[in-house]
């Protein structure tokens, strides 16, 4: 059996080194089923998804944070929305998105293509949200996340995401991990941590062969003796409802929501973010726009 989605954060026994591991396999393959992403889109999906839930879990107890893909491959875009509990939600603009294997890979970085990669942190002490926007290193997502940490955090991070995706477009194994050096590591620390990150087999190999996080925490802090300090159950959560769409509906205003009612008799809105269709019948549509 495949282990759990599960996020696990470490640190060495000097705290010069943090590092955070994910197995998402099951989340993966849910958003896989509710957007129907094909192989592409889904290793490119299923990778910011890992990177927003690794960010996440760095995160305060009530910060969130978004990330934004914006690129002229023929994917177009990837939205993600994660939280310091272990909630994750994302969609791509182009579901459907697959290229030729290369380099014995799936194309990730073709698919995004150059452009902006967005991090919005939203903190509920601070009046806006705070915002980075970075060009795009090579569209493969993890080291556009380890550009964003140095560049916008100051942290030196490695990090490293797989997605693999069976020949039916399931989605076999999903993963990753983040390792960070904080002020003061010794020059010995980061030779170690350089060839530990070197020599691990690629994450996806390693869930798929059924690692779970503290296993891969084994491989990427080999010879640290890390100490596990929280672990955190990861998956995938949309808080759409009705009672939002209906607050969109009337946000759209009267002649618009008139509009799509006469050519269709009801209207029915899907959220972006889950896939999930809502249907507001006329009688209801009414209440919301009382004469
Ligand atoms: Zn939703």
């Amino acid at each position: 059996m495949l282990p759990s989605d599960l996020l696990v954060k470490a640190t060495t026994a000097d705290k010069t080194v943090r590092a955070l591991t994910a197995v998402t396999t099951a989340l993966v393959d849910e958003a896989r089923g509710r957007h129907q992403t094909a192989p592409t889109a889904s290793a490119a999906l299923g990778r910011a998804l890992t990177a927003g839930l690794l960010l996440g879990a760095m995160l305060r107890e009530d910060e969130k944070l978004s990330l934004q893909f914006l690129g002229n491959g023929p994917l177009r875009g990837i939205l993600v929305d994660a939280n310091a509990q272990g909630e994750v939600r994302g969609f791509v603009y182009h579901p459907r998105t697959h290229l030729p294997i290369r380099r014995g890979k799936l194309d990730v970085g073709g698919a995004v293509g150059a452009g902006t990669l967005t991090v919005i942190r939203t903190q509920p002490w601070a009046k806006e949200p705070y915002r980075s926007i970075l060009p795009i290193v090579s569209g493969e997502i993890g080291s556009d996340i380890a550009h964003y940490l140095l560049n916008s955090e100051q942290i030196p991070s490695a990090v490293s995401l797989g997605v693999f995706v069976q020949p039916d477009e399931t989605v076999a194994a999903a993963g990753g991990f983040v390792v960070q050096v904080m002020p003061g590591v010794s020059t010995e620390t980061i030779a170690q941590l350089e060839a530990n990150v070197a020599q691990a087999r690629p994450v996806s190999q390693l869930v798929r062969e059924g690692a779970t996080p503290q296993e891969i925490l084994t491989h990427v802090l080999d010879g640290f003796g890390p100490t596990v300090v929280a672990e955190l159950p990861v998956r995938f959560t949309c808080r759409c409802n009705r009672e939002r769409v209906l607050g969109v509906l009337v946000a759209l205003g009267r002649a618009e929501v008139a509009d799509l009612l006469v050519t269709e008799g009801q209207v029915t809105v899907t959220c972006e973010f889950c896939g999930k269709q809502y249907t507001v019948e006329r009688t209801e549509l009414e209440t919301l726009f009382p004469a």
